[in-house]
Order: structure tokens, then sequence, then C-alpha cells
């Protein structure tokens, strides 16, 4: 019997946009709806769910209900393991519907959506699933009269809010290490990428995660996001999405119940290849294809690349040869690599960078264009500038988009200055033979992760975050507890 193609499990799907709160699949109390559009081609995938602040109460409560009687917050660590290891293992039995909600949804080639979104969420869900009964509390150092115990404790009631470039990805370094640690959970998904987090939300049921744990709001972020940040009842805030609406986040938890508030936000990283880099191909690899992955919608892209002046021009050649390995295709063909751009606002803030990389002077030495196809949706070639400087505006802001700036430096502290002249701070790397030198730049470069000689060394045990506006708090590894489990001091006298 032959295999029903992508196309045809595609058109086949019907995607479920009603929210999910206590357990149970519901439309907005206001009964408005939005219409989800796939930037593939432009076909309607169905109406989802506009929740706004009243949805927001109903959720709240539920997840505070939830929280208060300790069906999920009071089970034992162990417990709480063995449903997230299902909830694991049920996410890769459904792993080929998931891979395709998300490429529908948002554009990217469905490999990719299999092997990292679907394969790395899973992953991080199992990860802190068998975390949590491994981590012990502390004892402090008081005098013998005394017993005092530093335990952990779960914050209460988290709003995770998350973007649509990784959207179930995202949305797990959230609600993993939250739900371990006993917390209850409100998942605003972007409203360009709603399906996969609601997918998840009944999967987890499944699973075993009990009604009202886990709940799942689709809607704008002038709604229910706002509505989310500004809750007298919410605990503790997981953020992840642009600089600007993560300062909004930031302000919003201050002025209501100074709620914790995490942000991971964008990103204009540097990678810096020296002269004495030692293998200019992997170096070259990494270069286009870093920038180039998930159509270059990824906060950690390298989005400025920095040659040291005597091997740019051999390095620029060497890096033209590989861009058309990445020019888009159909994201539902298992060999494509670079898909669709995910919505017409951000193809049109895409080319608006283009544009003004041609005004402000950079040479143009690949793509640049739009491409049309017979079937529609928001495709953009990958694009190289070069003769780019600090000034310009595609070396300041995060594009987002398939959009290489190339700058040179003379050594490498000239190369660190520029590469820190920037207000974030997400990802760097250098490329040297020389570990002093290698050493010395990735301790001067001011960025959550460097990287020496790779750009893609990165698992759920490292953690993940920026300096200056790129964020605060970590996701991913054990460092992530601390964002969703609040330090109790309890002091016992002894005799
Ligand atoms: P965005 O800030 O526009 O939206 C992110 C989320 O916030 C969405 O769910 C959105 O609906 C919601 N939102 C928007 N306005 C809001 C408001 N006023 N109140 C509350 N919520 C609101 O970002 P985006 O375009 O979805 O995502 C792209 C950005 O995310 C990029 O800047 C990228 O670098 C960043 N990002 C960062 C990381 C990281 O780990 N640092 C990872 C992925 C993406």
């Amino acid at each position: 019997m032959q295999m029903a193609t992508w196309h045809e499990k595609a058109a086949a799907l019907k995607p479920d946009g009603r929210a999910f709160i206590g357990g149970e699949r519901v439309w907005a109390k206001s009964e408005q709806q939005f219409e989800n559009l796939s930037p593939i081609d432009g076909r309607k995938l169905g109406m989802v769910a506009r929740c706004d602040s009243v949805d927001v109460d109903i959720a709240v409560a539920a997840a505070r209900a939830a929280f208060e009687d300790g069906r999920w917050s009071g089970k034992s660590p162990a417990q709480r393991k063995r449903v997230l290891i299902k909830f694991a293992d049920l996410m890769q039995n459904y792993g080929q519907e998931l891979a395709l909600l998300e490429t529908l949804d948002m554009g990217k080639p469905i490999k990719y959506s299999q092997a990292v979104d679907v394969g790395g969420a899973a992953n991080c869900i199992r990860w802190y699933g068998e975390a949590i009964d491994k981590i012990y509390d502390e004892i402090a150092p008081t005098p013998a009269n005394s017993l005092a115990l530093i335990t952990r404790e779960p914050v209460g009631v988290v709003a995770a809010i998350v973007p649509w470039n990784y959207p179930m990805l995202m949305a797990s370094w959230k609600i993993a290490p939250a739900l371990a640690a006993g917390n209850s959970v409100v998942l605003k998904p972007s409203e360009k990428s709603p399906l996969t987090a609601l997918r998840l939300a009944e999967i987890a049921l499944e699973a075993g995660v009990p009604p009202g744990v886990f709940n799942v709001l689709p809607g704008y972020g002038a709604e229910a996001g706002a509505a989310l940040a500004l809750h007298m009842d919410v605990d503790c805030i997981g953020f992840t999405g642009s600089t600007r609406v993560g300062k909004q986040i930031m302000q919003m938890a201050g002025q209501s119940n100074l709620k914790r508030a995490w942000t991971e936000l964008g990103g204009k990283s540097a990678n810096i290849v020296c002269a004495d880099c030692p293998d200019l191909d992997a170096a070259v690899e990494a270069a286009i294809g870093s920038i180039f992955f998930n159509q270059g919608e990824s906060c950690n892209a390298p989005s400025r690349l920095f040659v040291e002046a005597s091997i740019k021009d051999r390095f620029i050649e060497k890096a033209l040869a590989k861009v058309p390995d990445y020019a888009p295709g159909d994201p539902l063909d298992s060999n494509t690599v670079m898909g669709a751009i995910v919505d017409a606002t951000q193809l049109k803030t895409v080319m608006g960078y283009i544009e003004s990389g041609h005004v402000d002077g950079a040479r143009l030495l690949a793509g640049g264009k739009q491409v049309r196809t017979e079937t529609g949706g928001y495709y953009v070639e990958p694009t190289v500038f070069d003769q780019v400087n600090s000034s310009m505006t595609i070396a300041r802001e995060e594009i987002f988009g398939p959009v290489l700036s190339v700058l040179s430096f003379t050594d490498v502290q000239d190369a660190v200055r520029q590469a820190n002249d920037t207000p974030y701070g997400l990802h760097a790397a250098v490329w040297t033979a020389d570990l002093s030198k290698a050493i010395q730049t990735s301790r001067a470069l001011r960025a959550g992760t460097v990287h020496v000689n790779q750009y893609d060394g990165d698992d759920i045990t490292v953690p993940f975050g920026g300096y200056k506006q790129s964020g605060n708090g970590r996701d991913k590894s054990l460092h992530a507890f601390d964002k969703y489990t609040e330090l109790k001091t309890t002091w016992i006298q002894v005799g």
C-alpha cells in the first residue's frame, strides 16, 4: 500500500482552533474567532478562538484551583515524572501530526518540524520529567541549636507567552520545567501559530496531566497576552518574543502584582571568523547554514558575519557557492531546507530591511528578492550583503529573515568592539586555532552563549538566554527551575 504524501495528509487534517481550559476544548466566551491562514500557500487552516481577558480570568481561576487542591502540585516528583515521560512518548507517537501542524501554521520545512521541533520539544518534556525526582534540597550551615532547610516550592500559576518561530519548542522550554516543578500553567501561543500548543494540551491530558493544570489560550498579544501579564493572580510570567514586547511585559508585571517576569528576547548575533580559523569550510557552512536555517527566523541567527580583512574575499567566494543550496521550496517536500516566511507582515518587514540595505549603501551579493510561486505563499531568496558597517540599519536591527550582513575587522579587539556594539547579547561565535585568543574573545563577548569553532552546538543540558536587551533568566538546563520555583527557608529550633 502506498503511503500518503505530506500534501495528502495536510489535505485530510482538520485543526481544532478552540481554546483548552480546565481540560476541555472551548470557544472564547465572546465567541470571537480569527482566521488561521497558512503561509505556505495562503490556504485557510480553520478558525481559532480569539480569547480575551474574560477567558484569561476563567483559565487562571482553573489553574489556581488545580494548584490549590494539589491534584498536580501535591503529587510526588516521581509521580509527575511518570506523567511527563508519558507525555513525551505520546508527542512522539503523534509526531507526524504535530510536525504537519507546525509546518502548515508557520511555514518551516517538514523535515525540520519533525526532527527539530517535535524531536526537541518531546526531548525537553522528557528531560525535565526525568530530572525532577533527582534534585535535592539543602540544609544551611547554621549553629548546632538550629536546623535551617532551604527548599524549593512551585511558584503557583505560571503564564507562558511564546512566539511563532519555534512554536512547540518555545512552549516546551516553558511548560516542561514549570510543570515538572509542580506549577499550573496558562500558555498563550502566538496568534500566527496557535495549532501545536492546543494539540499539546490535549496530549498532556491524555498522558495524565490533570484538568486545569495546563491550559492554552490562543489570541492576540494586546488582548489575551496583556490580560495575562496584568493579571493579579498570575504568580510568574515566562515570555519569549521581541525586545519591544518584553519591555511591556516587565512594565505590566510591575504595574500589577509584581509577578516574577522572565524574558527571552531578540538578538543580532555576531559570528567572528579570524584569519587563523582552523577549518574555513566548516566556518563557511556554519555561517550560511545557521543564518538561513528556519528562514532566518531564529533569535540566535548569526546575522552579523565578521570576517578578518585578509581572508574576507576567499571566505565570501566560498560562502556564495553555498547560498543556492538554501533556495526556498515547498515546505511539505521532505527535501526542502528553507520554507515560507510566517506571514505577509513579516515578509514586508524583511523586504523593508533589504531595501534599507540598498539605501544605506551595502552591496548585494546574493538574493534580495521575494520568490513568487504559482501556489502563492511568502518566500524570500537567501540574501547576502557585503560592505556593511555597524551603523547601518541591517547591522543594528533584528531582521528575523534570511538576510546576512558581512562586515570585516582588522584584529580581534576590533571584532569584539564591533560585535558588542549592539543592544542585544544572545549568541556569538569566534573561529580561531589559537586557544588563548578563543578564550579571551569568548570572555570579552557580551552574550549568553559563545560558540568556539562551531555554531550549532546546543542541547537541553545548557542554559539559553541573553545578556543586555536579549532578556533575563535562562531557558533549558536545571537553571530553568530557578524561574518556576520559590526558595523557602525553614529555620527550626533544636533543643
Ligand atoms: P512578539 O513580541 O511580537 O510576540 C511574542 C508573543 O507575545 C506572541 O504570543 C504575541 O501574541 C505576544 N504579545 C504581543 N504583544 C503583546 C502584549 N502587548 N502583551 C502581551 N503579549 C503580547 O514576537 P514574535 O514576532 O512572535 O517573535 C519574534 C521575536 O521572538 C524575535 O525578536 C525573536 O528574537 C524572539 N525570540 C527570542 C527567543 C529567545 O530565546 N531569546 C526565542 C525565539 C524567539
